[in-house]
């Protein structure tokens, strides 16, 4: 935009590039953006389910990842539309919230959208659609809670999380090993959580992985795992009753700036110079003997010369150590970090009743384990696997597993899976909608419509007939009265989800409701559409 005057001195304004700008309005708005949002759905319905397919991405700089965790491959797919980047933030905004459920949210969106597309095409206002939605998502939304049972569980009584969890693993890459790595999960999330206070810090879990082993070998460790070892192959590679100092200052001796000018001239003076360096960095390994450090983890590195004296002056330390790791070292031995050499006294210390290096196969791979921690809070679940690309995806499917115990703790009402609840919800949806006198009506029935694409998908992705297998399982639900029947995808023998042990978590259900209907109800409301076009 410009401000120009003419001959007369009157001001006007000219708009620049707007021949460059293309504009879509009205219904031919809705209709492109419902077909951009579809088309993302339509690539996360296959992966729905325990039976659900996995997908594999490769990046620009060819790295390869494949995976079945919606979230995960939204975030990798590089969608340039910005409808279905809003899809793509969907999935996001379940992961960063529940941490579960991300495909199963895109393919409700992808599925609203869809029954929008039809109510348009009749004429409806998409307002009123919009509108229709808002109400049917609420009658949902409270029908969950109704039929949603609590769940008891204790600190002693670990089997039912670790049942939600093996659900949540199930559908994952990684289901051969699920019951395992359900008990390892919800082992970490109670080491971590306050029962009381109904809360739990997934901060204080650290995943860590290494190329190596089965993911048989996967364990819990209770304490931290850095992929670092000691500076030096001499040093102790076990040390008992640690007392750490956690360094974040650099631990050698001052390196003569190159601003100031220093004239060495003569074999002396550079003995003199040499001399003091050493002196400066035996003071300080004598300080950390003073305050009765046993081991030093820095942040930063040393010289060969400073590890050689480390060494000598028998105090075992690790280098280059990341600030994470560092805060989390802090938390779990109950040390401060040290970001000045001057401060380093003896209650900054951290203890740890073991710190140990083991080695790994054949490699010169090792770890350093630090154990018997002073707060036991921080744990650490240590992942072994084939390739890189499994122990990312166990990492992606753990971080479910992980969510899904946590919101349990936080919140124990659950509602049956394998489309069980959706049925349900579709059913009082569709009788709401019957009650319903406005125009709103047919979007509600819609929206009972579109709730039975999760069962849809599900049945579908298990080779079973879709419309055949929901039509009996529907017409179980009314005859029976049983909110519990779902698809029987691993075909059991039964649809009952309650005898199957299948079930999710209710607020990580009805957050998918809430979170699809906000998605589409802001993309129905989108009537035009101004992008600059290409030339
Ligand atoms: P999301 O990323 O949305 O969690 P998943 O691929 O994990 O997607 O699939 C979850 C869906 O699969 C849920 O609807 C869940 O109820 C269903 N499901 C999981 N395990 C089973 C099972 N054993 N039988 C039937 N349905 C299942």
């Amino acid at each position: 935009m410009a401000l120009a005057f003419d001959e007369f001195g009157r001001p006007f304004i000219i708009l620049r590039e707007q021949e460059k700008k293309s504009r879509l309005q009205g219904l031919d708005a809705q209709k492109a953006n419902i077909a951009a949002g579809k088309s993302v759905a339509r690539i996360l319905r296959t992966s729905l389910g325990p039976k659900g397919m996995d997908k594999m991405l490769q990046s620009p700089d060819g790295d390869v990842t494949i995976t079945n965790d919606g979230a995960t491959i939204l975030e990798l797919m590089d969608v340039d539309n910005q409808i279905a980047k809003l899809m793509v933030e969907l999935s996001r905004s379940q992961d960063y919230d529940i941490g579960d459920g991300t495909t199963g949210v895109v393919v409700m969106a992808g599925s609203l959208l869809e029954q929008a597309e039809k109510l348009l095409e009749r004429g409806i206002h998409p307002i009123r659609v919009a509108e229709g939605y808002e109400m049917a998502s609420r009658i949902a939304f409270d029908h969950l809670e109704r039929i949603s049972t609590k769940f008891e569980f204790s600190a002693t009584d670990i089997e039912p999380l670790v049942q939600t969890c093996m659900t949540t693993l199930s559908s994952k890459i990684v289901s051969r090993c699920k019951r395992a790595l359900a008990e390892i999960a919800v082992k970490a999330v109670l080491a971590v959580a306050d029962l009381e206070r109904k809360d739990v810090n997934l901060d204080l879990i650290k995943v860590e992985g290494k190329v190596g082993g089965k993911l048989e070998d996967t364990e819990l460790v209770h304490g931290i795992i850095v992929d670092k070892d000691m500076s030096h192959p001499q040093m102790p590679k076990r040390i008992e009753d640690a007392h750490i100092a956690i360094l974040t200052c650099p631990f050698e001796p001052p390196k003569p700036k190159t601003k100031h000018k220093v004239d060495i001239d003569t074999v002396e003076k550079f003995q003199t110079l040499r001399g003091q360096e050493q002196k400066y960095f035996d003071e300080m390994v004598q300080k950390c003997k003073d305050v009765g450090a046993t081991l030093v983890i820095c942040q930063w590195g040393f010289d060969d010369e400073a590890n050689h004296l480390l060494m000598h002056r028998n105090l075992p330390a690790v280098r280059w150590v990341g600030g994470v790791e560092l805060e989390l070292i802090a938390i779990a031995t109950g040390g401060r970090i040290v970001p000045r050499f001057q401060e380093l006294s003896t209650e900054k210390l951290g203890k740890a009743g073991l710190v140990r290096e083991k080695s790994f196969g054949t490699t010169k791979d090792r770890m350093l384990y630090i154990e018997k921690c002073a707060n036991s809070r921080a744990v650490t679940i240590f992942i072994r696997g084939g390739n890189k690309m499994m122990i990312e995806e166990t990492k992606r499917s753990l971080h479910d597993a992980l969510c899904v115990a946590r919101n349990l703790i936080i919140n124990n009402s659950i509602v049956y899976g394998g489309g069980s609840a959706e049925i349900s919800c579709s059913i009082a949806v569709e009788a709401a909608a019957d009650r319903h006198a406005g125009v709103e009506q047919y979007a509600i029935r819609s929206f009972a419509d579109a709730l039975d694409a999760i069962p849809l998908a599900l049945a579908e992705n298990s080779g079973l007939p879709p419309i055949d297998t929901l039509t009996v399982v529907k017409s179980q639900h009314v005859k029976e009265s049983n909110p519990h029947c779902g698809i029987d995808c691993n075909d059991v023998g039964t649809n009952d989800m309650k005898e199957q042990n299948v079930f999710e978590t209710l607020i990580g259900k009805q957050q998918q409701i809430l979170l699809a209907t906000q998605v589409v109800k802001m993309i129905l409301k989108i009537d035009d559409v101004i992008t600059p076009s290409e030339y």
